[in-house]
């Protein structure tokens, strides 16, 4: 267990860190691994042990993937009314609102980020969300008339069965909400194999559906590798429906399981987001909204405004001011109630992120602000890296691929069309946004960007009820959060009568 702030750390989060190993939820049971492994997952903010997992493997994936089939067929979930399942969920909604500073905090312990981002914003999410689709899933009709030529039709929708997941690391606990809640809404069951690295908050999760009354078997999670226990539950052929947020690469691996087994897969994947900025913009204010956003999480968002592109004319009073920005952000342990930006989860993110900012450099950037591995006095061994804001051409590694940490890289334009090109000329196509103050030429650079979302004057905003999701390297399958969402676990089916 950590060593930082013992003393701050509630009792109820004491008890699930120190109870030994950790085990897996399958069919409403708790236990250890088939195989008997085990794996560590570690405070990033400190290097310390935090727990001991139970490692999933295909024996582990496979039970998992029996249990949740079984309570399709015979737990009640599925054909219950969706008003009853909406009462069950909205007890889980309330359970984790009462347990919410304790997730808060193993959420921050295990990913590294600020306690009260997570406070404020990934743990109200999740409950959230099991309301909005819960909510969703009883006002939706499941049958819906079809106008034909001489018969009566109509589109029945019944849930899939067994919809798995795999999950990333950086807000694992909100995207167990944005996967589970329309799955389990729609009557699904699910299984879910979290990130090696972030493990904690989905079991601690299992407790409180167990508790709200979601029947054995509805909700299994199997922690464990990516290559193991991922790989395996991605290719199982018992599984109805497969949803995967994460890397491109790994990605394209999913989607091959899933096409493979022919099964429908929702991919929520990497991104390199742009931020153009007009010179009619408050320089200040959007300089600091820009470095809220590459700083959120420690910059490990996949929507982030990463590349920052800025007419020429405030060029240097933009970089100023992002300059004064940074350097105001207090680096910090998670836990530390002062922290604006907390460490990267591990130490090969750390590496990855030095390593970029290393090879930007080499390729010809020029560096407006400093950055580099940093230490945080009290807690020495931390995964801390000072945010970075690098200058320079398109072509730069830096401006190309996805880094997953605080760094910035500024490029100047002159005309609307040369800042089109250039957001456009990204592989990637998840969020951008565009700051002006003449709000039909933000629309029409909105329009103009080529992703799944665009954001005018905001960066990283989040609603449920408007659909997230990317296109090109960003994804495909119809994304998540929107109204839409619920249907992508219905399977529809034609039923007609000749008249
Ligand atoms: P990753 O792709 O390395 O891992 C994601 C998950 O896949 C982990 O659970 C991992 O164990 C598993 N995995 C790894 N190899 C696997 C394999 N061969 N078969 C099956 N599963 C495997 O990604 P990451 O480093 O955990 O997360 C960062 C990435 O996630 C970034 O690219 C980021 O942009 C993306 N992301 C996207 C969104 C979105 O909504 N679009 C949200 C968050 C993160």
């Amino acid at each position: 267990m950590s060593t930082f702030a013992m003393s701050e750390i509630l009792p109820e989060v004491v008890g699930f860190l120190g109870s030994g190993l950790l085990p897996m939820f399958i069919g409403g049971e708790w236990g250890p691994s088939a195989e008997g492994r085990r794996f560590p997952t570690r405070d990033p903010g400190t290097g310390d042990l935090l727990a001991e997992v139970a490692e999933g493997g295909l024996i582990d994936v496979d039970r998992a993937v029996r249990a949740a089939s079984i309570a399709f067929r015979d737990s009640g979930w599925a054909v219950m009314p969706a008003s009853e399942r909406r009462g069950i969920l909205y007890r889980l909604a309330e359970l984790v609102d009462s347990h919410a500073a304790a997730l808060a905090q193993i959420e921050s312990l295990d990913v590294g980020k600020p306690v009260r981002q997570a406070a404020g914003f990934d743990v109200p999410n999740v409950a959230q969300t099991l309301r909005y689709y819960a909510d969703l899933a009883a006002n939706t009709p499941l049958r819906q008339p079809i106008a034909a030529d001489r018969c009566e039709a109509y589109t029945s929708r019944t849930p899939y069965g067994v919809c798995a997941f795999v999950l990333p690391w950086n807000f694992p606990l909100m995207l167990l909400g944005w996967a589970f809640g329309p799955a389990l809404a729609a009557g699904n069951t699910v299984v879910l194999k979290p990130a090696e690295d972030t493990p904690l908050t989905s079991l601690y999760f299992c407790h409180l559906a167990h508790q709200a009354g979601v029947p054995p078997g509805v909700v299994n999670v199997v922690p464990g590798y990516g290559e193991t226990a991922g790989a395996a539950l991605a290719a199982h052929p018992g599984i109805q429906h497969m949803g995967f947020t994460g890397s491109p690469e790994v990605g394209r691996k999913i989607a091959a399981a899933s096409g493979a087994n022919l099964v429908p897969v929702k991919l929520e994947l990497g991104g390199k987001g742009a931020a153009v900025v007009f010179d009619d913009v408050d320089v200040a204010a959007t300089a600091g909204a820009l470095v809220s956003a590459v700083t959120l999480n420690a910059g490990q968002v996949c929507c982030t405004a990463t590349r920052w592109l800025v007419q020429e004319s405030i060029l240097d009073e933009f970089i100023d001011r992002a300059r004064h920005a940074f350097t105001g952000l207090s680096i910090g342990h998670g836990l530390d109630p002062h922290t604006d930006m907390g460490p990267l989860v591990s130490r090969r993110q750390m590496e990855r992120v030095l390593g970029y900012i290393a090879r930007g450099r080499e390729e010809g950037a020029r560096v407006l602000l400093e950055g580099g591995p940093d230490t945080v006095p009290e807690t020495p061994k931390g995964f801390y890296v000072k945010p970075c804001m690098l200058m320079g051409m398109p072509d730069n590694v830096c401006a190309r691929e996805e880094i997953f940490g605080p760094v910035a890289y500024v490029m100047p334009f002159r005309t609307e069309r040369q800042a089109i090109a250039l957001v456009n000329q990204s592989p990637y196509g998840l969020a951008n946004s565009v700051w002006s103050s003449d709000i039909d030429r933000a629309r029409r650079v909105a329009e103009s960007m080529i992703a799944g979302n665009s954001w005018i004057n905001a960066h990283n905003v989040f609603r449920h009820g408007i659909p997230y999701a990317g296109c090109k390297l960003s994804g495909l399958g119809g994304g998540v959060l929107g109204p839409d969402t619920l249907l992508d676990y219905l399977r529809p089916q034609s039923i007609v009568r000749p008249l």
